[in-house]
């Protein structure tokens, strides 16, 4: 990307003045390593349409009685990145795709000015239901919907996973540690044990931008450790 161009994105993000400096490798960083749940298996060897439409058609938790649509995920089936969230929220669940509206938006300008335009990521939620009143997802919900994220990464094998926001990062470690505490740390998720970066989510972001410079140093931490796989 050349240098007017991240400008104008790291304007976007309000840290028009921001310098990339001093990457961080994979190997001078702390890790941590969530468990794979028992569940894991339940949908393992399916392909991605098979997928889709087990989502689809899911009501392994209440939640399949109150959304409008699944939202499976969206993206490029071959990224490198995998970007969570935590759950489907109104103009999501109308859509059907994650990360859409003003927080959407956030997200793509801070992927672009690390270089990164959305389609050339796949983004998905740990839960593919919205929660009525956007709530936090319940740990029984979450437990059901997490075979789904698992199989979407076993089929994409992404190089990185950044989770976006508390509740995604703890869900996909379970862990109740900060955010704050689990930022610009490699972790490890899962079986297949794909380094996992933390940071803040951009609906966050939008209501404290006074921490869009702690979630930059984060994006150049991810690239970093992405580039160091
Ligand atoms: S949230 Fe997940 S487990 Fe619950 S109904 Fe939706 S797809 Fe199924």
């Amino acid at each position: 990307m050349n240098t007017a161009l991240r400008h104008e994105y790291l304007a976007a993000l309000g840290l028009e003045a921001w310098v990339m400096r001093n990457q961080p490798a994979a190997s001078t960083v702390a890790s941590t390593v969530a468990p794979l749940p028992p569940s894991t298996a339940r949908e393992a060897g399916v392909d991605w349409p098979e997928l889709r439409a087990r989502v689809a058609a899911c009501t392994r938790c209440a939640l399949s009685a109150t959304r409008t649509q699944t939202v499976f995920g969206v993206g490029n089936q071959q990224a490198s990145w995998l970007i969570v969230g935590e759950a489907p929220g109104a103009e999501e669940d109308r859509q059907g795709e994650p990360f859409v509206g003003r927080a959407g938006q956030l997200l793509n300008a801070m992927l672009r000015a690390i270089g990164l335009p959305r389609e050339q990521v796949f983004i998905a939620n740990v839960l593919k239901c919205r929660p009525p009143g956007n709530r936090d997802p319940a740990a029984g919900e979450a437990a059901e919907c997490l075979p789904y994220l698992e199989q979407q990464i076993a089929l994409l094998k992404p190089k990185i996973m950044l989770a976006v926001g508390r509740i995604a990062a703890q869900n996909l470690l379970r862990t109740d540690v900060t955010l704050g505490r689990l930022r610009q740390q490699v972790h490890r998720f899962g079986s297949s044990q794909v380094p996992l970066v933390v940071t803040y989510h951009p609906a966050y972001l939008l209501r404290t931008p006074g921490d869009k410079r702690k979630a930059w140093e984060d994006l150049k931490f991810a690239r970093g450790v992405c580039a160091n796989v």
